[in-house]
């Protein structure tokens, strides 16, 4: 079984004990998760398990990076579950911290990237990527990792916290992994539980929206304005898309690109019923 700690001061006393083995530093690999793992999660800890001497996994859902009407209270829960997966793939560590001991009184300070947080998914959750690169920021400072293991599946997401790391100094590398999905191309998502039957199937055309962009490239369209009308006609052919709150595409560096070239990113955000999906592709 992994060893589990609630507390910062506890889980650093045992990394900083078993770190240095006879002089030789162990290296460490960190993955931060809301929990609810699923096969995305664990190519995640694979990649780590396979880089590092230690991986630590946290699991902590976290309040400031929800927003007010969003789905904070009924985001999906199961830590009996997730340690009995962690247990599974070798996990040596696995933090669970709870609020207090992320945010405790009097708690005033913020971490946050101007500019890269506002735009894309920034623009339609305000706030969302202050929480994101504050508690990421506590995480790493807790777990002091030599490796950052993020999904490209929250392809902006990695984009901002690249930019912190190297903002601010912080000695982690980022390792990116690609998206894992489920057999019909659903990007593997904690979120997904919410979807029904109907709702689910559905949700492949998401995937399928993405594929149709890369084809329409690989056929020599540029356009972006092209692709998004034709990615969004594809997507309102199927019954519970009900929103779409955008299609972009950028670079690597999440620049917004209306002509688009090989090696660029779209990124997407659809509502299926009441669950917002949100996916990307490289081009
Ligand atoms: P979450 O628990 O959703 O906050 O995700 C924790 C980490 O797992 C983040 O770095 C995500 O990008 C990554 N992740 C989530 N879903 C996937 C997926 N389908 N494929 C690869 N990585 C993922």
């Amino acid at each position: 079984m992994p060893i589990l700690f609630k507390r910062v001061r506890e889980l650093r006393n045992y990394l900083e004990s078993v770190r240095c083995d006879r002089g030789k530093n162990k290296l460490v690999g960190f993955v931060p998760t809301m929990g609810y793992l699923h096969e995305g999660h664990i190519e995640l800890i694979k990649r780590s398990k396979l880089q590092n001497d230690i991986t630590v996994v946290s699991i902590y859902v976290n309040p400031t990076q929800f927003g007010e009407n969003e789905d904070y209270d009924r985001y999906p829960r199961d830590i009996d579950r997730d340690l009995a997966i962690c247990n599974e793939q070798g996990v040596d560590v696995v933090f669970v911290p709870d609020d207090k001991e992320i945010y405790p009184n009097g708690f005033q300070t913020v971490v946050m990237v101007e500019g890269l947080s506002d735009i894309l998914e920034g623009k339609f959750r305000p706030g969302h990527f202050k929480g994101v690169t504050t508690v990421v920021t506590k995480l790493i400072n807790a777990v002091m990792p030599d490796r950052l293991y993020l999904g490209e599946k929250d392809f902006q997401q990695m984009v901002i916290i690249k930019r912190m790391i190297e903002d601010l100094l912080l000695p982690v590398e980022i390792v990116p992994v690609p998206t894992v999905r489920d057999k019909d191309g659903l990007a593997m998502s904690s979120r997904n539980t919410y979807l029904s039957e109907d709702e689910r199937k559905s949700a492949t055309a998401i995937y399928k929206s993405l594929l149709l962009a890369k084809e329409m490239v690989s056929n020599g369209e540029r356009r972006m304005n092209t692709i998004r009308k034709r990615m969004e006609e594809f997507l309102k052919s199927h019954p519970h898309i009900k929103k779409i709150d955008y299609i972009e595409a950028c670079d690597n560096q999440l620049n917004i690109k209306e002509e688009v070239s090989k090696g660029d990113r779209i990124l997407i955000a659809v509502w299926v019923g009441n669950t917002r999906l949100i996916d990307n592709m490289e081009l």
